[in-house]
Protein backbone atom coordinates (compact mmCIF):
# COMPACT_ATOMS: atom_id res chain seq x y z
CA UNK A 1 0.00 0.00 0.00
CA UNK A 2 1.54 3.48 -0.67
CA UNK A 3 0.94 5.63 1.93
CA UNK A 4 2.41 8.68 3.17
CA UNK A 5 3.10 8.37 7.13
CA UNK A 6 0.23 11.29 7.72
CA UNK A 7 -2.25 9.27 6.36
CA UNK A 8 -0.84 5.89 7.65
CA UNK A 9 -1.78 7.91 11.26
CA UNK A 10 -5.37 8.89 9.92
CA UNK A 11 -6.05 5.69 8.65
CA UNK A 12 -4.93 3.77 12.19
CA UNK A 13 -7.20 6.30 13.55
CA UNK A 14 -9.91 5.32 11.54
CA UNK A 15 -8.97 1.72 11.95
CA UNK A 16 -9.60 0.82 8.32
CA UNK A 17 -6.24 -0.23 8.35
CA UNK A 18 -5.76 -2.88 11.18
CA UNK A 19 -7.13 -6.05 8.82
CA UNK A 20 -4.60 -5.33 6.35
CA UNK A 21 -1.54 -4.51 8.65
CA UNK A 22 -2.68 -7.46 11.08
CA UNK A 23 -2.21 -10.07 7.59
CA UNK A 24 0.99 -8.71 7.79
CA UNK A 25 1.82 -10.35 11.34
CA UNK A 26 1.87 -6.69 12.96
CA UNK A 27 -0.12 -5.88 16.10
CA UNK A 28 -1.82 -2.59 15.02
CA UNK A 29 -3.95 -2.97 18.84
CA UNK A 30 -1.53 -1.08 20.92
CA UNK A 31 -1.23 1.59 18.32
CA UNK A 32 -5.29 2.01 17.74
CA UNK A 33 -5.24 2.19 21.64
CA UNK A 34 -3.64 5.16 21.42
CA UNK A 35 -4.76 7.29 18.82
CA UNK A 36 -8.13 7.26 20.69
CA UNK A 37 -6.77 9.05 23.70
CA UNK A 38 -5.26 11.48 21.33
CA UNK A 39 -6.44 14.81 22.34
CA UNK A 40 -6.38 15.42 18.71
CA UNK A 41 -8.51 12.32 18.13
CA UNK A 42 -11.38 12.86 16.24
CA UNK A 43 -10.28 16.93 15.70
CA UNK A 44 -10.56 18.41 12.21
CA UNK A 45 -7.12 19.25 10.53
CA UNK A 46 -6.40 21.94 8.76
CA UNK A 47 -2.92 22.84 6.85
CA UNK A 48 -2.04 25.98 7.49
CA UNK A 49 1.60 27.65 6.73
CA UNK A 50 3.97 29.05 9.93
CA UNK A 51 3.78 32.82 9.45
CA UNK A 52 7.27 33.49 11.10
CA UNK A 53 9.62 33.05 8.56
CA UNK A 54 10.46 32.89 4.76
CA UNK A 55 10.99 28.93 5.55
CA UNK A 56 6.83 28.82 5.41
CA UNK A 57 6.64 25.25 7.26
CA UNK A 58 3.56 23.67 6.92
CA UNK A 59 1.56 23.26 10.28
CA UNK A 60 -1.45 21.26 11.06
CA UNK A 61 -4.18 22.84 12.92
CA UNK A 62 -6.76 20.77 14.99
CA UNK A 63 -9.41 22.36 15.27
CA UNK A 64 -12.52 20.12 18.07
CA UNK A 65 -15.56 21.74 19.17
CA UNK A 66 -15.07 25.28 17.30
CA UNK A 67 -11.62 25.66 19.60
CA UNK A 68 -7.84 25.59 18.30
CA UNK A 69 -6.85 22.66 20.22
CA UNK A 70 -3.30 21.77 19.11
CA UNK A 71 -0.84 21.76 16.38
CA UNK A 72 2.34 19.91 14.46
CA UNK A 73 4.58 20.12 11.51
CA UNK A 74 3.43 17.96 8.99
CA UNK A 75 5.06 15.52 7.68
CA UNK A 76 4.23 15.42 4.08
CA UNK A 77 5.22 18.56 3.62
CA UNK A 78 8.23 17.95 1.25
CA UNK A 79 11.21 20.44 2.58
CA UNK A 80 10.60 20.38 6.41
CA UNK A 81 9.23 17.17 6.61
CA UNK A 82 6.92 17.96 9.95
CA UNK A 83 9.94 19.40 11.69
CA UNK A 84 8.99 22.53 13.24
CA UNK A 85 11.83 24.85 14.69
CA UNK A 86 11.20 26.32 18.29
CA UNK A 87 8.33 28.89 17.24
CA UNK A 88 6.54 27.14 14.57
CA UNK A 89 6.38 24.28 16.95
CA UNK A 90 4.92 26.50 19.85
CA UNK A 91 2.68 27.59 17.13
CA UNK A 92 -0.80 26.79 19.39
CA UNK A 93 0.61 27.64 23.12
CA UNK A 94 1.91 31.19 21.16
CA UNK A 95 -2.08 32.00 20.28
CA UNK A 96 -3.64 30.01 23.22
CA UNK A 97 -1.39 30.75 25.99
CA UNK A 98 -3.60 31.96 29.00
CA UNK A 99 -0.58 34.09 30.34
CA UNK A 100 -0.50 35.70 26.64
CA UNK A 101 0.04 39.20 26.97
CA UNK A 102 -2.97 41.10 25.06
CA UNK A 103 -3.43 44.43 26.39
CA UNK A 104 -0.01 47.04 25.77
CA UNK A 105 1.94 47.80 29.00
CA UNK A 106 3.83 51.17 29.78
CA UNK A 107 6.28 51.61 31.57
CA UNK A 108 6.71 54.95 32.00
CA UNK A 109 10.48 56.99 31.84
CA UNK A 110 12.01 56.60 35.23
CA UNK A 111 9.05 54.13 36.91
CA UNK A 112 9.70 50.50 37.39
CA UNK A 113 6.08 49.80 36.98
CA UNK A 114 4.13 48.39 34.25
CA UNK A 115 0.66 49.77 33.63
CA UNK A 116 -2.02 48.48 31.47
CA UNK A 117 -2.84 51.32 28.52
CA UNK A 118 -5.06 51.39 25.90
CA UNK A 119 -3.97 51.14 22.26
CA UNK A 120 -4.94 54.71 21.61
CA UNK A 121 -2.58 56.08 24.11
CA UNK A 122 0.46 53.73 23.30
CA UNK A 123 -0.01 54.38 19.52
CA UNK A 124 -0.68 58.27 20.33
CA UNK A 125 3.09 58.11 23.04
CA UNK A 126 5.08 56.26 20.35
CA UNK A 127 3.97 58.63 17.28
CA UNK A 128 4.21 61.72 19.44
CA UNK A 129 7.76 60.64 20.74
CA UNK A 130 8.97 59.72 17.15
CA UNK A 131 8.18 62.73 15.37
CA UNK A 132 9.62 64.69 17.87
CA UNK A 133 13.36 62.62 17.87
CA UNK A 134 12.85 62.73 14.41
CA UNK A 135 12.34 66.65 14.04
CA UNK A 136 15.52 67.17 16.15
CA UNK A 137 17.82 64.58 14.99
CA UNK A 138 16.80 63.57 11.37
CA UNK A 139 20.07 64.32 9.56
CA UNK A 140 19.93 65.03 5.30
CA UNK A 141 23.79 64.57 5.28
CA UNK A 142 26.72 63.81 7.13
CA UNK A 143 29.84 65.86 7.64
CA UNK A 144 31.47 65.26 4.49
CA UNK A 145 28.30 66.85 2.83
CA UNK A 146 27.24 63.31 1.77
CA UNK A 147 23.50 62.70 1.21
CA UNK A 148 22.72 59.89 4.14
CA UNK A 149 18.76 60.88 5.48
CA UNK A 150 19.41 58.73 8.39
CA UNK A 151 17.87 58.92 12.36
CA UNK A 152 20.96 57.85 14.27
CA UNK A 153 19.18 57.82 17.46
CA UNK A 154 16.31 55.67 17.03
CA UNK A 155 16.42 51.88 16.83
CA UNK A 156 13.74 49.56 16.49
CA UNK A 157 13.89 45.34 18.23
CA UNK A 158 11.10 43.57 16.44
CA UNK A 159 9.44 41.12 18.39
CA UNK A 160 9.62 37.22 18.04
CA UNK A 161 5.82 36.95 17.11
CA UNK A 162 5.79 39.28 14.55
CA UNK A 163 4.85 37.48 10.82
CA UNK A 164 6.60 37.99 7.70
CA UNK A 165 3.90 40.76 6.31
CA UNK A 166 4.07 42.73 9.27
CA UNK A 167 8.14 42.87 9.32
CA UNK A 168 7.98 43.72 5.59
CA UNK A 169 5.47 46.70 6.43
CA UNK A 170 7.35 47.78 10.02
CA UNK A 171 10.73 47.76 8.17
CA UNK A 172 9.34 50.19 5.03
CA UNK A 173 7.53 52.23 7.58
CA UNK A 174 11.22 52.52 9.53
CA UNK A 175 13.12 53.36 6.55
CA UNK A 176 10.90 55.86 5.26
CA UNK A 177 11.87 57.84 8.38
CA UNK A 178 15.28 57.00 7.99
CA UNK A 179 15.93 54.28 11.25
CA UNK A 180 18.35 51.54 10.12
CA UNK A 181 18.74 50.50 13.07
CA UNK A 182 17.01 47.41 12.98
CA UNK A 183 16.99 44.16 14.47
CA UNK A 184 14.24 41.20 14.58
CA UNK A 185 14.45 37.35 16.43
CA UNK A 186 12.46 35.54 12.89
CA UNK A 187 13.45 31.75 13.27
CA UNK A 188 15.28 30.10 15.92
S1 LIG B 1 9.67 30.08 11.99
FE1 LIG B 1 10.40 27.95 12.15
S2 LIG B 1 8.60 26.64 11.85
FE2 LIG B 1 8.06 28.73 11.13
S3 LIG B 1 8.49 28.72 8.91
FE3 LIG B 1 10.36 29.47 9.95
S4 LIG B 1 11.65 27.61 10.29
FE4 LIG B 1 9.53 26.93 9.83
Amino acid sequence: MDISRRGFIKLMGAGTACLGLSGLGLDVKPALAYTTTMKTAGAKEVVSICPYCSCGCNIIMFIKDGKFISSEGDPDYPVSEGSLCAKGASFHALHMNPHRVIQPLYRAPGSSEWVEKDWDFMLGTIARRLKDVRDKDFKEKNDKGQVVNRLDTVMHVGSALMDNEECAVTVQALRAMGVYQIDHQARV
